[in-house]
């Protein structure tokens, strides 16, 4: 199981506003230094994590974003679930036509109670509250991820 490339910046930009030392207003440019990520990729982050209500937005030239706190009490499962918005793991239905096994397939089923047993494992994890030393690399050593 995989996790996107902007879930897993969603899931940077949460920990990096959760770390005790920086509590006020964090500006994008300076949480996508802190995480190696573009500042476009981290915008568009941003802008979905607002929308789903875990950080907060102050706009002007002292603004910057911080964790609402819904944010502080976010999971990991909880927000992968959202940001999932796959509905066809294994490309059953393409523009070029369907697998011609689609009908009574028990792996596309099977498929998808995996996923949500993924999701499931993560439920518990509360993102800020995962330990994440400098945040100068890779996190989520546990979890892969794929380019979008
Ligand atoms: S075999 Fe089943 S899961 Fe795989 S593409 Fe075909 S319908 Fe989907």
């Amino acid at each position: 199981m995989r996790i996107s490339a902007f879930s897993d910046v969603c899931l940077r930009v949460l920990m990096v506003l959760a770390e005790p030392s920086d509590p006020g207003l964090t500006t994008a440019r300076v949480i996508a230094e802190r995480v190696g990520t573009p500042y476009n990729h981290v915008s568009k982050a941003v802008i979905r994590l607002r929308e789903l209500g875990l950080v907060e937005v102050v706009r002007g030239r002292s603004g910057g974003v911080r964790l609402s706190a819904q944010g502080r009490e976010a999971t990991v499962g909880w927000l992968l679930r959202r940001l999932d918005t796959r509905t066809d793991l294994a490309a059953c239905e393409t523009p070029h036509g369907q697998c011609p096994l689609l009908a009574g397939c028990g792996l596309r089923t099977a498929l998808g109670r995996a996923r949500e047993a993924f999701y499931a494992e993560l439920d518990a994890l509360v993102i800020a509250s995962l330990p994440h030393g400098s945040l100068a690399g890779p996190v989520l050593v546990g979890l892969s991820t794929r380019p979008d």
